[in-house]
């Protein structure tokens, strides 16, 4: 939590209802203890996906489907959302909740570890408007090139969880080895984002804070 925890709270609790099916599925994510978007980021996501109206959607983390559910609510009838995760119980858990939960049949499971299912796509000649990036933070700076051959000019690039609790910024010795290696990898992907000369990029302090990117022409 990188904003006060009572500021987020009471921005939490103003305006925004998710719709009522998938309230049920939030409570039911978080007593799993599955990490799942936040308020903030689900009101983004919708937000955007509104202003946008993408034809053609990848998500990249779908744990239990949540986010991915969400999103497809807020779709246009005839687009596409595409959504990857690797771990098998998950895996379970998204088919239960897409055979569940509304529009859950129009979402694409591709099951597998990110970076070979990019690959694959951008072998196939896909081509997304918006792509969610929610998976394994360490690994957003060696996937980010297929996922910027994947984005179509004019695309929405959205990254969650980039600020790490706003660790990134603490000094490496106040940090365990382990997390030294995802910050400081973690801060190359904030430095790609923000210099790509593909990329207008925003880095947004919500949550745990996210990175806003759009595709330029080149
Ligand atoms: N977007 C989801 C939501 O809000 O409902 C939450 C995603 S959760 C934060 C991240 C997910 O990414 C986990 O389920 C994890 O197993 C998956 N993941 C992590 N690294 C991955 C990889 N390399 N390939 C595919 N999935 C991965």
């Amino acid at each position: 939590m990188i904003v006060n925890e009572r500021l987020v709270t009471y921005l939490d609790s103003l305006t925004w209802q998710i719709p009522e099916p998938m309230q049920e599925l939030e409570q039911w994510a978080l007593q799993k203890e599955v990490p799942i978007i936040r308020r903030s980021m689900q009101s983004l996501l919708l937000f955007m996906l509104r202003l946008r109206q993408p034809k053609h959607v990848l998500e990249i983390g779908t744990a239990v489907g949540f986010s991915a559910l969400l999103m497809r609510s807020e779709l246009l009838p005839d687009a596409t959302l595409d959504t990857i995760e690797k771990v098998p119980a998950r895996i379970w858990d998204a088919k239960e909740n897409f055979a569940k939960y509304p529009q859950g049949d129009k979402i694409r499971l591709l099951e597998g570890d990110a970076a070979d299912i990019l690959a694959a796509l951008v072998r196939e000649q896909k081509q997304y408007d918006f792509i969610f990036m929610d998976a394994a933070k360490s690994q957003y700076i060696a996937i980010l090139p297929d996922v910027l051959r994947l984005l179509k000019t004019d695309g929405i690039l959205i990254t969650d969880n980039v600020l790490q609790e706003g660790e990134i910024v603490e000094s490496r010795y106040a940090v365990t080895r382990r997390n030294r290696t995802i910050y400081e990898r973690m801060r190359e992907y904030i430095y790609a984002v923000t210099h790509s000369p593909e990329l207008v990029t925003s880095i947004i302090p919500i949550g745990d804070g996210i990175t806003l990117s759009i595709k330029k022409q080149v």
